[in-house]
């Protein structure tokens, strides 16, 4: 999960990494409010959307007075910024820059290592120092168990060739902002610029946090920092009921139960697709346990995409045999009812796979065809899709 600017400058704050006083404001005239709570001096309105460049884009801008303030927040509000939609921006307090620096630390997959980056060139896109001056960017290996203890800041801000008079000052920063991408269980902390003010400390300018989501079950205070406006309204839903759902696009529904299962039935439904100019639209993993309750919940939220136009129900009988899913089945169509609508394609195998076709095809509903192959049931939802 990424968050907002203003989120990650709070967490930074919470872990005593300096920052400057920050408030989000959605109208202008809570951007003026805001420049008074902060002193009535300079700040900077900065647009909260969750991608870079927002600088060179116009959604940072500098005021020297409340009134300028509300007058720069009314120009960024609503502003579209590589298609995102500008609907609150922060208000900063202003620092006197003298110096604008870079550090980030990441997860290294490749590696299986966290990986810092820091460079006394920040300030703009660390995509292109990167390319074209690939020296003036540090890039130090940070063991995942010993972290950036003292000895390792040091090496980062020695490898990025900090001035010796900020050396230490950066390093203690480091240490703060390893303690943010640990504690909270972060894949990515970067902060561009950190900057040396005139006055000659060190401040984290910028901040772009993202969370583990893995890891939320530690966190319970990182829920409310999820961004339910923009999330898609079924992924929101099929959060709330629990379900294993990802959006796609394309117009055949997909329900399985187990993961590997469910990539594999995208892959043939992308195939059998392909004739008929059609694609899977979600990733839905059931689970093991597939009773009816979840069925219903999982057909549900398929149904609600408008996109879908049939669903291919594939499902393995594993510990939960094939006549209970079958059961689940026929009970969730139950629970649904009339809102059922879309053709249903079945294929049940493994097993008691006899008894859960007797049962679907005792229940006899209209919408459901019964496959006995994954391929040829792939090609029916198909068919059925492109159809109507
Ligand atoms: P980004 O473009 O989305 O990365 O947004 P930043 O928050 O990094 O801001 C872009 C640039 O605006 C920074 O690199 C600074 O040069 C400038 N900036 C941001 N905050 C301040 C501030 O408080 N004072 C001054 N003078 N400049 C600032
Ligand atoms: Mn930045």
């Amino acid at each position: 999960m990424d968050l907002f600017e203003y989120q990650a400058r709070d967490i930074l704050e919470k872990h005593g990494v300096p920052v400057l006083g920050g408030i989000v404001a959605t109208t202008p005239e809570q951007a003026r409010e805001a420049a008074e709570k902060l002193g009535g001096g300079t700040v900077v309105v900065k647009a909260q959307v969750k991608t870079g460049g927002r600088g060179k884009a116009g959604g940072v801008k500098l005021a020297h007075s409340p009134e300028e303030a509300q007058a720069r927040a009314a120009e960024i509000l609503g502003m579209d910024i590589k298609g995102h939609t500008v609907h609150r921006v922060m208000i900063a307090e202003g620092a006197k820059i003298a110096e604008e620096y870079y550090f980030s630390v990441l997860l290294d997959r490749a590696n299986r290592r966290y990986l810092a980056m820091a460079s006394v060139e920040g300030g703009m896109e660390i995509e292109q120092l990167a390319v074209e001056r690939p020296e003036a960017l540090a890039r130090v290996a940070v063991d995942p168990i010993a972290g950036i203890d003292e000895a390792k800041a040091a090496e980062i801000v020695q490898q990025a060739g900090f001035a010796a008079e900020v050396a230490d000052d950066v390093a203690a920063v480091i240490r703060k902002l390893w303690e943010v991408y640990d504690q909270e269980d972060a894949t990515l902390v970067e902060v561009n610029p950190l900057v040396r003010t005139e006055g000659g400390a060190i401040i984290a300018l910028d901040a772009k946090v993202t969370l583990d989501e893995n890891a939320a079950f530690r966190h319970p205070d990182h829920a409310e920092l999820e961004d339910r406006a923009a999330a898609d309204p079924l992924e929101a839903k099929a959060k709330e009921l629990d379900l294993n759902y990802v959006k796609l696009d394309g117009e055949v529904g997909i329900i399985g139960n187990g993961a590997g299962l469910v990539m594999s039935t995208l892959d043939v439904v992308a195939y059998a697709g392909e004739q008929h100019g059609v694609k899977p639209a979600n990733f839905l993993d059931i689970g093991g346990g597939a009773n009816a309750e979840v069925m219903a919940n999982g057909l549900d939220v398929i149904i609600g995409d408008q996109q879908v136009r049939a669903v291919f129900v594939n499902v393995f009988g594993g510990i939960t045999a094939c006549d209970e899913v079958a059961n689940g089945i026929v009970k969730a169509l139950e629970i649904l009812g009339d809102k059922e609508t879309k053709p249903l394609v079945v294929r049940l195998d493994g097993n008691n796979v006899d008894e859960g076709r007797r049962i679907l095809a005792e229940a006899n509903h209209p919408m459901v065809t019964l496959v006995g192959s994954m391929d040829d049931a792939a090609a029916k939802a198909a068919e059925l899709a492109a159809a109507k």
